[in-house]
């Protein structure tokens, strides 16, 4: 039988299969192999006896996650509230740049809409937002407002909600699914002690609406991806960047930059989120760069002679082996 796993708990898996949800145990050389099963992968299951079920196969993922660890994801709903806490337009950007580099589909949701009445926001969101072809919608999770078109957007899919603690994602979820009644926290108690309610991921399903709870994405950081990448994730960056002078132009303040040149088309909260990204994107080249030349000392001490043969190519090679291992791992992470 072929189920979607819906739920983990230690060491039992709770698979969907027609509406029903069974538990099940993953296959002993499955475990020998480490496979890891996530919330959301399709398996294939089988009764060993009217009680227990094994999956015995995990099938190939459309697409998955690492930070929360959740596979087949059809949508991300970027979370945002307009007022308590203010609008942030940096953290927008990096859950935008980060389901971009999933390459998942993207809609924005800007929540607390009744605390706004300022149409400021409204306009601002929309003049940055809407030419980069993104579905906007405006809710109020606490007024019932803009909640059936909310629905609209959720049908058919997988979504995954990420946005900052206290947002509102539990109350979303609560009035899309209110027989679910999910715990929500006062701001200022999450902001105090930071917890946030959701510890697994857990499917909930229902009226062809299937959403993610996950414990959210606490901490991203671009310590995925090198420099020279990172304005793949902004497409309105990445639309002049390709016509700058030098191929390594990191788009600050080299000559012959063209995304400097066109910098009063790209709005300024972007570009701002580009370069704090940036900064930390370097970061990460650095500490790659480091690693890989103290695994690299380590070689030649241990094994000087060897190593004092190849040829510089090759050295240049494993080098490069060097890193990519290392930058293979902290992916892996
Ligand atoms: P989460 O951390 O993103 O899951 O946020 P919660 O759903 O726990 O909501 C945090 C706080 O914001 C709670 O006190 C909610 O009652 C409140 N809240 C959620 N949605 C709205 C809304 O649309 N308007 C207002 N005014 N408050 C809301
Ligand atoms: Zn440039």
């Amino acid at each position: 039988m072929k189920g979607q796993v819906f739920k983990i708990h230690s060491d039992f898996y709770y698979v969907n299969f027609e509406n029903k949800i069974y538990e099940c145990k993953m296959r002993e050389i499955l475990k020998k192999q480490k496979a890891k099963i996530l919330v959301g992968d399709f398996v294939e299951f089988d009764f060993i006896n009217d009680k227990s079920a094994v999956i015995q196969k995990i099938l190939p993922r459309i697409n998955y996650l690492t930070r929360p660890s959740v596979a087949n994801i059809s949508q991300v709903v970027i979370v945002s509230a307009v007022k308590q806490p203010d609008l942030d337009l940096e953290q927008l950007d990096r859950y935008i740049c980060f389901a971009k580099y999933h390459n998942i589909k993207t809609r924005l949701c800007f929540n607390k809409n009744d605390l706004s009445k300022d149409d400021k926001i409204i306009e601002e969101v929309f003049s940055i937002y809407e030419p980069l072809g993104f579905d906007i919608i405006f809710t109020s999770a606490l007024e019932n407002i803009g909640i059936d078109d909310f629905k609209e957007i959720l049908v058919g899919e997988t979504t995954v909600f990420c946005g900052n603690s206290g947002v509102g994602k539990s109350s979303l979820i609560n009035s899309v699914f209110p027989e679910l009644n999910l715990k929500t926290k006062d701001v200022s108690e999450k902001t105090l002690r930071g917890t946030h309610t959701t510890r697994h991921c857990e499917i909930c399903e229902a009226d062809n609406i299937r959403i993610i709870d996950t414990p959210g994405f606490s901490n991203l950081k671009f310590d995925f991806i090198m420099p020279n990448d990172l304005c793949l994730l902004f497409d309105d960056i990445s639309k002049y960047s390709k016509h700058c002078k030098f191929r390594d132009c990191t788009h600050t303040n080299e000559i012959g930059c063209e995304v400097v040149a066109h910098i009063h088309d790209i709005a300024p909260s972007r570009y701002e989120s580009y370069k704090k990204f940036l900064e930390e994107a370097i970061q990460f080249k650095e500490r790659i760069k480091n690693e890989g030349n103290k695994k690299e000392a380590f070689l030649k001490t241990s094994h000087n002679k060897n190593f004092a043969k190849i040829s510089i190519q090759k050295r240049q090679t494993s080098r490069n082996n060097v890193k990519q291992q290392i930058y293979k791992d902290i992916q892996d992470e």
